[in-house]
């Protein structure tokens, strides 16, 4: 008989926190600007060989049900039914496809052709049976942070759904126009974006220290309102990729690049560090990783971090050619400085990022290697990639395998490799055939959708095809500082 224990989770600053999966869900973030984190990391119930044998849905549920123990199978079951459906365009929900000796994850086949379709297709799910389940009436607001693709996903997936509204806060200048115009065309009365004046650091930061502000939160709580995140602060976006990690090695195996039990590597473009610490949270289940390849783009915190134990966020920050990865305070990495080093070391770390941007902390870490590629690096890794084999990488999956082949170089390891492919190559049509034939400029980004599927020969995607003549339905814009007082205003004065 299996005996069903409830996992908890704790928080990253404050180890005597102790809640059930659907509060942390529901709830999104600590009261002292921690995060939820898992008490200690679950081990599969399956052998590798079965869990190597199941389709998507299934091997979710068996992956999911380790994390969202207070959750009944009938309602995980169902969130989950509901979220890997024909919104996916590719039976298989997340395809492996070997091309140039490395297997690419792909991650992009469903509405919004990122990856982000990965976890915000079940998370509204997870959290309206989360609400359910911790009786909670109040009307939930989904406040997000995006550097281009979690906004246009979170909104897809919250569109319309009943006694939830959405509010996503997004660079105004510093993401593609096919990912701003995805955004702006948002359909759905419960949807609200806003351009601010700032970068993804000053978004996100802004909306921590809203979720933060204990005031603020009575007064709308009196209200109607309770907050909630879709950033992957929220272990229920994070959970829901721990999948993929499982389904790729499943898929290498299949298709014979591995014996099941062999080791392979992942390379994961990082910018929030929200993927790739699924991927470190698989190899803690038992799933055998050698390595997992953090790849940065020119904001190379983390491969500074990785390499010299120094996370310094106070540099330029550099709008690059893949923007969903130009940040400079990587969430997520609290989780992990949690698991190496407990609350209390935390705590005292974030805090002095906090207050002077920095902090040093030596990982005696084998788990990770830190590797970055440069904008020509990324361009003419697209540019051989489709010469040799035909293959379209988009920007941003580039700066993964750009990483993977200097990391290869220099360290001679030549186990199996997983790239994990974070977007369509028609999300940043302008930069791929920059890299593939030298054509200049993103300005004009949307005739070149033709140009790229003459030059990839796959079809243009169906979300995007129609998007230039789509209306334009949001034209808000505040600066960081008028952050709050938007959020106040849409929400009480326009009800
Ligand atoms: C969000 C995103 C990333 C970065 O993922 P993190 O989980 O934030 O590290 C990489 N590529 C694309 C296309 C993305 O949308």
């Amino acid at each position: 008989m299996i005996i069903l224990t409830e996992l908890k989770y704790t928080g990253t600053r404050n180890d005597s926190v102790s809640v059930s999966a659907s509060y942390a869900v529901l709830k999104g973030i600590c009261d002292d600007g921690g995060l939820f984190a898992p008490s200690q990391i679950p081990k599969p119930d399956l052998t590798l060989e079965e869990l190597c044998a199941m389709d998507y849905k299934s091997l979710a549920y068996e992956i999911m049900k380790l994390y969202l123990t207070d959750y009944t199978k009938d309602e995980l079951m169902s969130c989950i039914n509901a979220a890997y459906d024909e919104k996916f365009d590719d039976k298989k929900i997340a395809p492996l496809i070997q091309k140039g000796g490395v297997g690419f994850l792909e991650l992009f086949h469903g509405k919004t052709l990122a990856f982000k379709d990965m976890a915000l297709s079940i998370l509204p799910h997870l959290l309206k049976t989360a609400a359910k389940k911790q009786g909670q009436k109040k009307e939930i607001v989904i406040l997000t942070a995006t550097s281009g693709d979690t906004g246009k996903a979170a909104m897809e997936g919250f569109a319309d759904v009943d006694g939830t509204r959405i509010i996503v806060f997004f660079p105004e200048d510093g993401v593609s126009p096919v990912q701003k115009r995805q955004m702006v065309t948002q359909t759905g009365a419960n949807t609200c974006v806003v351009g601010i004046k700032g970068n993804f650091d000053d978004a996100q930061n802004a909306v921590k220290e809203i979720f933060t502000d204990k005031d603020l939160e009575n007064e709308l709580f009196e209200n109607g309102f309770v907050f909630s995140s879709a950033n992957s602060i929220n272990i229920g976006r994070l959970v829901p990729q721990i999948v993929y990690y499982f389904y790729a090695y499943a898929q290498m195996a299949e298709q014979g690049s591995i014996h099941i039990g062999d080791k392979i590597n992942f390379s994961v473009p990082t910018g929030n560090f929200g993927n790739i610490l699924a991927g470190y949270y698989a190899k803690c289940m038992g799933l055998p990783v050698n390595r997992l390849i953090c790849a940065s783009n020119d904001n190379k915190v983390l491969y500074d971090f990785f390499n010299t134990g120094s996370y310094n966020k106070n540099r330029e920050f550099v709008v690059t050619v893949s923007p969903s990865m130009d940040i400079l305070i990587s969430s997520n990495l609290e989780r992990l400085v949690f698991m190496k080093t407990g609350a209390a070391e935390t705590k005292k770390l974030m805090e002095a990022l906090k207050s002077s941007g920095e902090y040093s902390l030596k990982l005696r870490e084998t788990n990770f290697t830190g590797e970055f590629a440069t904008k020509e690096e990324t361009f003419a890794a697209i540019k051989k990639m489709h010469s040799e084999t035909g293959y379209v990488m988009d920007t941003h999956t580039s700066v993964a395998y750009a990483a993977y082949e200097k990391y290869k170089a220099k360290s001679g390891d030549s186990t199996p490799a997983v790239i994990i492919s974070t977007a369509s190559p028609y999300k940043f049509a302008g930069d791929v055939l920059a890299a593939i034939n030298g054509s200049t400029g993103n300005a004009n980004a949307f005739p070149r959708l033709s140009e790229l599927e003459k030059l990839s020969g796959v079809k243009i995607p169906a979300p995007i095809a129609n998007l230039e003549n789509e209306e334009i339905r949001h034209s808000n814009v505040c600066e960081r500082n008028e952050i709050k007082d938007f959020i106040k205003n849409r929400l009480l004065n326009n009800k």
